[in-house]
């Protein structure tokens, strides 16, 4: 197995250690001389993402971890000669491993990975649960979507966007009641945002028609509607963040934390039942 590939392997094991066993390895892990000294890295073996310069930022793997509550990249400049500073390492921190098993292990985790992390409150005997968790956990990700960069969609933005599009619904064309229609829906999927250029004018109908999907999913076959609302993102300096596989990997990260907040709480006060049944039997 290549250096680098070994390191991103175990990487979870290390960011496990730090987590769990040793708070202060994360910070060193940040900083460039231990690197140095214990990898022979040239930059720090972590970087928490908010304070790497865009120019280190094609030394750092694009994958995004959360550790110690802050979402960090990892150094990908190894060489195949410093593997055994790697290995040494690993084992110190008592990680052990066996090759074949680890090609095969991340294999595993990178086929499941999607599976995990869409259902992480599924259990079998949850009543709603599992879906009440479900929602808060997109509440989230749709506030932290609807609050990116600074401006704000106002009465003046609506009625220019009305404006725009004829007082007409954007989808079907009708002039009937409008309704603010987010074109990208705002979700972990298509990242949408809550921004001028994403707020299109729709009707009732088509406006629950199209419930969460995609205008372009929704509008397929009709491609001048789908030219014009492209247009008009285009005019709004609207970029959409589709595709930004870094942001997707920190919405995924929020929407897991809400999840395990949610199963911490539960866990808590199922634990104060048990403890009344008890008293009350005893
Ligand atoms: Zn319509």
């Amino acid at each position: 197995m290549k250096i680098g590939k070994l390191v991103q392997a175990l990487l979870p094991k290390v960011l496990e250690y730090c987590e769990q066993k040793n708070h202060n390895e994360f910070e060193r892990l940040c900083d460039a001389d231990y690197s140095k000294r214990n990898f022979n890295l040239n930059f720090p073996f972590l970087i928490p993402i908010s304070s790497l310069p865009s120019d280190l930022s094609k030394r750092y793997w694009t994958k995004v971890y959360l550790v110690r509550g802050q979402t960090v990249r990892a150094c990908s400049q190894w060489f195949e000669k410093d593997a055994v500073y790697f290995v040494k390492y690993s084992k110190r921190i008592g990680i052990d491993y066996d090759q074949s098993q680890l090609e095969s292990e991340s294999l595993e985790s990178r086929t499941t990975l999607s599976h995990k992390l869409s259902a992480p409150t599924a259990r079998a005997n949850s009543r709603y649960r599992g879906n009440a968790i479900g929602n808060a956990q997109n509440l989230l990700v749709r506030n932290i979507l609807s609050n990116l960069g600074t401006e704000q969609f106002s009465e003046e933005d609506w009625q220019a966007t009305k404006a725009y599009f004829n007082h007409q619904c954007a989808y079907c064309g009708e002039s009937k009641e409008l309704v603010i229609e987010h074109a990208i829906p705002i979700n972990k999927v298509y990242l949408g945002e809550h921004r001028l250029g994403n707020l299109v004018p729709s009707c009732r109908e088509c406006n629950s028609a199209k419930a969460s999907k995609d205008f372009r999913e929704f509008l397929e076959g009709r491609d001048d509607k789908v030219k014009a609302i492209e247009f008009y993102m285009d005019e709004k300096n609207y970029v959409p963040l589709e595709n930004n596989e870094q942001v997707s990997m920190i919405l995924e990260m929020a929407y897991r934390e809400v999840g395990t907040v949610a199963e911490r709480y539960i866990t808590i006060i199922n634990e104060l039942f048990v403890s009344d049944d008890d008293s009350c039997c005893s």
